[in-house]
């Protein structure tokens, strides 16, 4: 019996591995997928994302390029830009993830690599009411924990939960899809460039080792059912944009094209039937804002430390009834509430007439790091 089983292993359900480690609590973190493996991701690390990366995974988050500014550029050339608050880390996902969850393994966690979960159900185990979590692997292990945190990521499915669609609390506009590849022979600069064009953007960010990260966002509408085999011809195919051409003319796409679809942006429920959900898979706010990562590392150690508190209080009732684990939902809202309302306006200008992107665009050298700070997640109690 743990204490705590979480589901998936990327950063949300790591690093509330690591925090319940911290606070004494027997983890088993489950992860479907082996590592290293690559998502679809701009790999842009926001600032508020460092200090939980700098404490647990130094050397490989010191291998990251640097960024320190914004630069916005539309499909004729014209650029605006503005300095990032403080500079941010660009580093692959495949890196990233690897290294949190050898992190989870080096704080005590029990890790389960390779397998995924199929269903979560809560038992009654005791007369009391003492409830527990029995969880059931594909391969048909069955394993028991007190308590639960799903971090299952954007889209999942577990039986006896439900689905992500039925949670849906508020939905952004109709579906997109997430492409992205790595290139090498860009030239560096220190910047992430947000090519823009209507009906989607393609992010460019430097990464690790040279290598540059492109990774579009491009509604469903745009993109019809074009079959995507390489980045350059699949992103010329949907959103033609000279700029971005140049820019990528003379580099060579290393390894392979990935994507991700339906991405729906979307606010649903942070807990379900006493599980806490962490990360995306409570809700994806818009990538456009790079903070993603920041909210799952943040909300899943906040996760943690709900579960920790309550299992304190429960012993100390004698492990008698429900669990309280109320004020998760609430510190949740409270903390992402602003970055949903800012990303809603950001999406409006994504699928907005060129004219008006132009015209946003060029508020950004002066309005940019207001709307920036606008979208992070925020909260005394993390
Ligand atoms: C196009 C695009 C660009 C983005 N760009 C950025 C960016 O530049 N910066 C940023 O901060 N954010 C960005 N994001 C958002 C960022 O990728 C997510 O916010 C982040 O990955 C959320 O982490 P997570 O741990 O919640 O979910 P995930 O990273 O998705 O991890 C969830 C894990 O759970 C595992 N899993 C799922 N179901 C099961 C199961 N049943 N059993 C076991 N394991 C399971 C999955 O295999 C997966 O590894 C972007 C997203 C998209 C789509």
């Amino acid at each position: 019996m743990k204490d705590i089983a979480i589901i998936g292993g990327g950063p949300a359900g790591a690093a509330a591995a690591i925090e319940a480690r911290k606070l004494g609590l027997g983890v088993v973190l489950f992860e479907r997928e082996r590592f290293p493996r690559g998502k679809v991701c701009g790999e842009f690390l926001s600032v508020e994302s460092l200090p939980l990366l700098e404490e647990h995974i130094p050397e490989v988050l010191a291998r990251g390029a640097v960024i320190d500014r914004a630069e916005f550029i539309g499909r004729s050339g014209e650029s605006h830009a503005f300095s990032l608050p403080r500079p941010a880390r660009g580093l692959s996902r495949a890196a990233m993830d690897e290294a949190l969850w050898q992190a989870a393994g080096r704080e005590g966690c029990e890790l389960r690599e390779g397998v995924g979960v199929r269903r979560a159900q809560k038992q009654a185990v005791t007369a009391r009411g003492e409830r527990h979590w029995i969880l059931e692997t594909h391969a048909g292990e069955r394993v028991a924990a007190r308590s639960l945190i799903v971090a299952c990521g954007r889209w999942w499915a577990l039986e006896g939960i439900p689905s992500p669609a039925a949670q849906v609390k508020s939905a952004g506009a109709g579906e997109w899809m997430g492409v992205k590849a790595h290139f090498r022979g860009v030239a560096g600069r220190s910047a992430v460039e947000m090519y823009y064009f209507r009906g989607g953007y393609c992010g460019l960010a430097p990464i690790e080792n040279g290598l540059y990260n492109a990774c579009c966002l491009v509604h469903r509408g745009r993109a019809g059912g074009r079959r995507v085999a390489g980045f350059c011809e699949w992103i010329g195919s949907v959103g033609r944009h000279s700029a971005l051409d140049e820019r990528l003319r003379g580099a060579a796409q290393e390894g392979k094209t990935l994507t991700t679809a339906p991405v729906r942006l979307a606010r649903r429920a942070s807990e379900l039937d006493g599980a806490l959900v962490a990360g995306d898979a409570a809700g994806f706010l818009d990538p456009f804002t790079g903070d993603g990562i920041a909210m799952a590392l943040r909300s899943g150690g906040l996760a943690a430390r709900t579960v920790a508190a309550s299992l304190r209080q429960n012993e100390m009732r004698g492990n008698a009834g429900e669990m309280d684990q109320s004020g998760y939902g609430e510190a949740f809202a409270r903390a992402s509430a602003r970055s949903y309302g800012i990303a809603g306006i950001l999406r409006a200008l994504v699928c907005a007439p060129e004219g008006v992107q132009h015209a946003a665009a060029a508020a950004l050298p002066w309005l940019g790091v207001r709307l920036f700070n606008g979208t992070r997640w925020r909260g005394s109690e993390l």
